[in-house]
């Protein structure tokens, strides 16, 4: 690893050569909110946002994607990845995208996933505004962020620029780069070390307490039904979590009722029909058929079953699930401080 700076005059021009040499993905305004989307000019690059409304799980698993074309006998897988930056993801988001590279990778591997992994150069930038509902300073602490190529953070002066992989290293040349100094690397190390302070919300658990817990109380049917007596089944909270990544998939037949495409779209285990599987003659099982069991199967997934596989939580405190959830239930801490706190 190389660290590198480039001063706050440069940084622009750095970022529109970038734009004309290679397709970036950046945060931009929507109104008041931020998304990942084609940064075609510098100026709408937003380094500055608190949280994006998805997570850039979307660059790699896009919400509706074709698998295989087929017409008649013939049929054709259709991978169409791109080379590309991906430009401005936070430590937490980088943390939830090795998590999925993870989960994509193993048993079978997933093809349309990895060749846009592989396509796409990820630079994480520093938090510089803190979200509402973030407590990634309370989550997986130890677990480092790993999957990116590169990680730029705004000190004083400028930017230092800290390269993980050849990838990021190609970058240094669309800018005015020099080596950084000591105390600008220091500088950056400060930033990154503070900001982890400033999350408006907690876990005041460790994860491998959690985990202990989630399990004690998992046949506590009152409690799940409880915490889920308000919930929508919308599944909100699943499609916006950065380290969610069930799909279903189906046949989507063209009139000539010949061709068509195999695609794969996001399903979100909160709503009612995930879990519910044909029996064959018209009947059907549903084995999560209540909002507590549904609930109670997102939490053990998030601070239970994964987090050995994983190395920790499968949850990066980025509280996009808080923000999206209507009924104001779907909270991490909130629902883990309550559970560590219910009658034992
Ligand atoms: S469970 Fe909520 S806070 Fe945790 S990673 Fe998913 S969306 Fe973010
Ligand atoms: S977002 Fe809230 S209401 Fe919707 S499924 Fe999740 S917990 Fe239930």
């Amino acid at each position: 690893m190389n660290a590198y700076f480039i001063s706050a005059h440069d940084f622009k021009p750095f970022i529109t050569r970038l734009i004309e040499a290679r397709r970036v993905i950046g945060p931009v305004a929507k109104r008041n909110r931020f998304t990942f989307e084609r940064v075609t000019r510098a100026e709408d690059l937003r380094l500055d946002y608190d949280v994006t409304i998805l997570p850039p799980k979307k660059i790699f698993f896009p919400p509706v994607q074709d698998l295989v074309h087929f017409e008649g006998e013939r049929y054709a897988g259709c991978i169409e990845a791109e080379p590309q930056v991906l430009l401005g993801v936070h430590f937490y988001d980088v943390k939830a995208i090795d998590m999925t590279d993870q989960l994509f990778r193993e048993k079978f591997a997933d093809p349309n996933y990895l060749a846009a992994r592989e396509a796409t150069t990820v630079v994480a930038s520093n938090v510089q505004r803190v979200s509402d509902a973030a407590f990634w300073g309370s989550i997986g602490a130890d677990v480092a962020p790993k999957g990116h190529d590169a990680f730029l953070t705004m000190i004083e002066t400028g930017y230092v620029f800290e390269t993980r992989t050849p990838k990021g290293a190609a970058l240094l040349e669309f800018g005015r780069f020099r080596i950084a100094e000591k105390s600008e690397v220091a500088a950056a190390d400060r930033v990154n070390a503070e900001i982890l302070e400033k999350c408006p919300e907690r876990i005041d658990h460790p994860a491998e307490a959690v985990a202990k817990r989630l399990w004690e109380v998992f046949g506590d049917e009152a409690l799940w039904e409880k915490l889920a007596e308000d919930c929508f089944s919308c599944g909100s909270c699943n499609v916006i979590c950065p380290t969610c990544y069930c799909f279903d998939v189906q046949d989507r037949w063209n009139l000539d009722q010949k061709s068509g495409a195999r695609a794969r779209s996001w399903d979100a285990c909160l709503t009612q029909d995930f879990a519910q599987v044909s029996l064959g003659a018209g009947a059907t099982e549903n084995f999560r058929e209540s909002r507590g069991e549904r609930f109670r199967h997102r939490f053990m997934r998030k601070g239970a079953y994964l987090n050995k596989k994983l190395g920790g939580p499968a949850c990066v405190g980025c509280g996009r699930c808080s923000q999206a959830c209507t009924a104001d239930i779907a909270s991490p801490p909130k629902v883990i401080n309550k559970i560590m706190g219910a009658a034992r």
